[in-house]
């Protein structure tokens, strides 16, 4: 599926004209909390499968915990992102920009701690195994220009850059030189 591009963002946060799947897992960002920074994951549900709906569920509260072994390993995990761009490229948002998603965990950049307060966060449907998709590079850009011209952002990195010891994601299949951005 291919997205309109250039996107456009709405006062509220939003993307308009893709699917927006609500999900509960946000805190309200105060007024004076600018947005510096945007990271971005990668994630499939189950681990290195893609086309479920598994990663939308999770998010929204909505996965049946027993329905993989690998989802009893994380049952009751309450995560989110603000942005996913699956395979096709389809791109869904879950919280808006003014909220801060829960995707970053214990986390730094800069010696700030607790990104989620001062990030947006893009999940990739991805593995560490497998090479991303053309489309799925084509609409993070494009959702990355709309980004940086509405938001003061300084940087944007991986998931593995701001919790090292945690995290892998985006991966070594992640290709950080087809990225542009007017940072
Ligand atoms: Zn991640």
């Amino acid at each position: 599926m291919r997205s309109p591009l250039p996107f456009i963002l709405n006062n509220k946060g939003f993307v308009e004209d893709i699917k927006h799947l609500i999900s509960p897992n946000f805190e309200r960002r105060l007024p004076n909390e600018a947005i510096n920074l945007i990271v971005i994951h990668a994630i499939s549900m189950p681990p290195d499968q893609f086309g479920s709906k598994d990663i939308e569920k999770l998010f929204m509260n909505k996965l049946n915990f027993d329905e993989h072994p690998f989802y009893s390993t994380i049952k009751n995990l309450k995560v989110s992102a603000h942005f996913l761009i699956k395979r096709t490229g389809e791109l869904i948002q879950f919280v808006s920009c003014l909220n801060k998603a829960w995707h970053a965990g214990q986390s730094s950049w800069n010696r700030r701690a607790n990104c989620n307060d001062f990030s947006i966060g893009i999940e990739l449907e991805g593995s560490d195994k497998k090479e991303f998709t053309e489309i799925q590079y084509e609409n993070l850009n494009a959702l990355l220009e709309v980004l940086c011209q509405h938001y003061p952002i300084q940087d944007v990195v991986g998931h593995s850059d701001i919790a090292p010891a945690r995290k892998t994601d985006p991966g070594p299949f992640f290709k950080w030189n087809k990225i542009r951005t007017s940072l």
